[in-house]
C-alpha cells in the first residue's frame, strides 16, 4: 500500500497555522509537493499568543530558513526567576550539553513567526497555498486521501497520497469524522493577557513568575519580555472575570499600574482565555496524521503548545518523505503516532502537575501549595516542589520502536529542570560546530537533518560500515569519521563516544543507536525504516523529485558521503 503513489507523491496539509506552515515547509525541504489549505480568507494575525520558542525548535525552523531571523528579532532570555510575594525563590538557567548556536529561549509573537513562515512558503515552488478552503470532510482509501472543501465558488475536491490535519483546537468535526476522541479537562479559572509597550529596562532579558504577589493575592502573574520594549503580562483571574467591565471602570489601568508604577505604557493586545488540557487518542489514522493543537492542547505554562506542535511537524515530515520517496515502509508512519502521542501524554502530565499547583482543585492541593510556597522561602527542598511550569524540552524517544536500547547508556529519567540528559539512544544529539574537509565549518544537527547520519569512531572499518549500511536501507546516508569533523574534540566529549563505536543519527537529529558491530548497525538501520527490512527503492521520478544538487555537491567534496538525495 505504502509505495503505490497514485496521487503524485503529494501531501495535503489542512490548516495554515504555525504547525501546518512548518509541516509544509519541512515536506517541501524533502522535495514533497504540498497543498496547504485554510478556511480563513487570508492571514489575520492576532496578538502574541505562543511567544516563547525553545532552542531545539528554533533549530527545526533554522532548517527551513526562519530560525536565525526569529532568534535575531526575538528577545533572548536564559533565566527564569520565580517569586513568592516579594521573595525570590529561585532563578533557573539552562544547560546545553553541546554548543548550540541558539539561546535556550527566544520570545517573539506568534504573528511574526507566522509572517516569517509565510515568506518562506512564498519562496517555495512546491507549496500551493489555498486560503478560503474550509475542509468539510477527509476521506481515504488504499489509493489515497480525498479532501472536500467549501469555497466561495462552491465545493472543491483535492486528492493526495497523505494528509496532515493541523486545524488547531477547534477541529472537532474533522476529529469526529476520523473517529478520534479528544478527552481531557478544562479549567474554571481564566487568564488575562495584556501585551504592553513600556520602557522597563530591568525586565528586558528574564522571565518573571510571581506567586501570590500583593497585586494579585492568592493567584499568580507571569511576565515575559518581548521585542520592541513590549511585555506580556498574564494574570490568573477568577472564572467570572469581566475584562470589558474592568476597562470601563479604570480597574485595568490600576491593575497594570500596580506592577509597572508610573511608567508610560500602551496596551498592544489583550485577551482573556480559559485553559484546556486534552489529547487525541490517535495521532495517525491510516493516511492521515494529526498535528499541533488539533492533536493536543495544554496550558501555556511551560510553553509546551506550539513548541511540541513543531516537533510533531518535524516527526511527520521526515517519515512521510521517507515513505513517499520509497526509502521506508508505510509502517514507519505508525511510529509518528507512538512517538508523538507519548510526547503529548507527557506534556499533559507535566502541565497538569503545574496546573494542580497553580490552580489547586481540592483543599489538599490548596494546603500543599500554601505549605510549599511558605517553606520555599528558606528551604531548598521545598523550592524544588514549586511548580511554575516546567519549560518546554524535547521529548525523549527512549521507548520508541525506532530506538535501539543501549544497556551501557541507560536513561536515568527526566533530568532536573533546565538540564538535558546525557547522549544516548532516544535523546537529541547535542549540537556542536563541526569542521568539514577543506576547512568549512557547519553544525552537527545541520548535517544530521539531511538523511541518516553515521558517526564512525577511529577504530571502525569505514569500508565494512559503508557496505553494510548501503545494503541495509535505501535512505540517504552520510557516513562521517567522527575525528575528521570534530577537530576540537567537543563532539566526542559531548557524546562520550568510544573509538570502536558507530552512532546512528535520525533525520530529526535524535540518536537512534550506538553500536560496535556490523550486525548491530544493520538491525538498527532496518529498525529505522519501520519494518526491520529495507524498503524496495522507488525508481519513478515522482518519488525522488530533485536529487539534492546543492547539498550533494557541497558535501561530496567535504565529507564522506555514500548516498545523497536528501532535502535541499
Ligand atoms: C489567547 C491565546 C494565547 C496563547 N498563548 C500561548 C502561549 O503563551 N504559549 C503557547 O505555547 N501557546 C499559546 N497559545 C496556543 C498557540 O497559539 C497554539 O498552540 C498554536 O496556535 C497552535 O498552532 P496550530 O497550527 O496547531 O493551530 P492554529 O494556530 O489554531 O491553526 C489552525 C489553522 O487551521 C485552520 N482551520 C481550522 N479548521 C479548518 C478547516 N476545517 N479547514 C481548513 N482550515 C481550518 C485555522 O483557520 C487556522 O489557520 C495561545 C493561544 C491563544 C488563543
Amino acid at each position: 500500500m505504502g509505495r503505490r503513489h497514485t496521487r503524485g507523491g503529494t501531501v495535503t496539509v489542512v490548516g495554515n497555522g504555525p504547525v501546518g506552515q512548518t509541516t509544509a515547509l519541512l515536506l517541501a525541504r524533502w522535495g514533497i509537493p504540498v497543498t496547504l489549505l485554510d478556511g480563513r480568507a487570508e492571514r489575520d494575525p492576532i496578538g502574541s499568543k505562543a511567544i516563547c520558542q525553545q532552542r531545539d525548535v528554533l533549530e527545526v525552523w533554522d532548517a527551513i530558513g526562519v530560525g536565525r531571523q526569529l532568534a535575531d528579532e526575538g528577545v533572548t532570555w536564559g533565566c527564569a526567576r520565580t517569586f513568592h510575594r516579594d521573595h525570590e525563590l529561585f532563578a533557573q538557567t539552562f544547560v546545553d550539553r553541546g554548543i548550540s548556536s541558539f539561546p535556550p529561549f527566544v520570545n517573539i509573537s506568534q504573528a511574526r513567526t507566522e509572517e516569517l513562515l509565510d515568506e518562506q512558503i512564498a519562496r517555495s515552488s512546491l507549496i500551493d497555498v489555498r486560503w478560503g478552503h474550509e475542509v468539510t470532510s477527509v476521506d481515504q482509501d488504499e489509493s489515497g486521501v480525498t479532501i472536500t472543501c467549501r469555497t466561495d465558488s462552491g465545493a472543491r475536491v483535492i486528492a493526495s497520497d497523505y494528509a496532515v490535519v493541523a486545524v488547531g483546537s477547534r477541529g472537532s468535526a474533522l476529529r469526529q469524522q476520523l473517529g478520534v476522541t479528544f478527552d481531557g479537562r478544562s479549567f474554571d479559572d481564566k487568564f488575562l493577557i495584556c501585551d504592553i509597550a513600556a520602557d522597563i529596562p530591568g525586565w528586558a532579558d528574564e522571565r518573571r513568575f510571581y506567586f501570590d504577589p500583593e497585586w494579585n493575592p492568592g493567584r499568580q502573574v507571569l511576565i515575559h519580555p518581548c521585542p520592541d520594549s513590549t511585555f506580556r503580562i498574564d494574570w490568573q483571574v477568577p472564572g467570572d472575570y469581566d475584562l470589558a467591565a474592568e476597562e470601563r471602570s479604570g480597574a485595568l489601568d490600576a491593575r497594570i499600574r500596580k506592577i509597572i508604577g508610573d511608567t508610560d505604557y500602551r496596551i498592544v493586545w489583550k485577551s482573556v482565555y480559559r485553559f484546556h488540557s486534552r489529547v487525541a487518542d490517535r495521532m495517525r489514522v491510516d493516511r492521515v496524521l494529526l498535528a499541533g493543537d488539533a492533536a493536543h492542547i495544554v496550558s501555556p505554562f511551560g510553553a509546551r503548545g506550539l513548541n511540541s506542535g513543531v516537533a510533531d511537524a518535524e516527526n511527520a515530515a521526515w517519515k512521510l518523505a521517507f515513505v513517499l520517496r520509497g526509502w521506508a515502509d508505510e509502517s514507519l508512519l505508525e511510529t509518528y503516532h507512538t512517538e508523538r502521542h507519548a510526547a503529548a501524554v507527557e506534556n499533559i502530565a507535566v502541565t497538569t502537575a503545574t496546573m494542580d499547583f497553580l490552580v489547586p482543585q481540592s483543599e489538599d492541593q490548596h494546603r500543599h501549595r500554601r505549605e510549599v510556597l511558605t517553606a520555599a522561602v528558606t528551604d531548598s527542598q521545598a523550592r524544588a516542589q514549586v511548580d511554575s511550569g516546567r519549560l518546554a524540552e524535547p521529548f525523549w524517544y527512549i521507548e520508541s520502536s525506532l530506538t535501539t536500547y543501549d544497556p551501557g547508556r541507560p536513561f536515568s529519567g527526566r533530568p532536573d529542570r533546565g538540564c538535558t540528559p546525557a547522549a544516548a539512544p532516544g535523546i537529541l544529539v547535542p549540537d556542536t560546530p563541526v569542521t568539514l574537509r577543506g576547512g568549512g565549518g557547519t553544525r552537527l544537527r545541520e548535517i544530521a537533518r539531511r538523511g541518516i547520519l553515521l558517526l564512525v569512531g577511529d577504530d571502525v572499518s569505514v569500508d565494512d560500515i559503508r557496505a553494510a549500511a548501503l545494503d541495509a536501507v535505501h535512505t540517504p546516508i552520510r557516513l562521517v569519521r567522527l575525528s575528521e569533523i570534530d577537530s576540537i574534540g567537543v563532539l566526542t566529549a559531548a557524546l562520550g563516544a568510544k573509538p570502536g563505536e558507530v552512532w546512528v543519527i535520525r533525520p530529526d537529529a535524535y540518536i537512534a543507536a550506538v553500536t560496535d558491530t556490523v550486525d548491530g548497525l544493520v538491525s538498527a538501520l532496518r529498525r529505522l525504516n519501520g519494518s526491520g527490512s529495507p524498503a524496495t527503492p522507488v525508481s519513478s521520478a515522482s518519488a525522488v523529485r530533485d536529487p539534492d544538487p546543492v547539498f550533494g555537491a557541497a558535501v561530496r567534496a567535504e565529507v564522506s558521503v555514500d548516498r545523497v538525495g536528501g532535502p535541499r
